[in-house]
């Protein structure tokens, strides 16, 4: 199971890409944070969207 980076809920519908900032770790955005924009913090520092 894949947990969502903005709000840490399981997630099965969702979108997934390399962090922007050090290009290691995964995104993971559930439909309702994408559609909220709701924002969220990597364990690098990178703050999204
Ligand atoms: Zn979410
Ligand atoms: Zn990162």
């Amino acid at each position: 199971m894949k947990t969502c980076s903005g709000c840490n809920t399981l997630v099965v519908d969702f979108v997934q890409f390399k962090c922007p900032k050090c290009r290691e770790e995964t995104v993971i955005r559930c439909a309702s944070c994408r559609k909220s924009a709701n924002s969220y913090i990597m364990e690098c520092g990178f703050v999204g969207p």
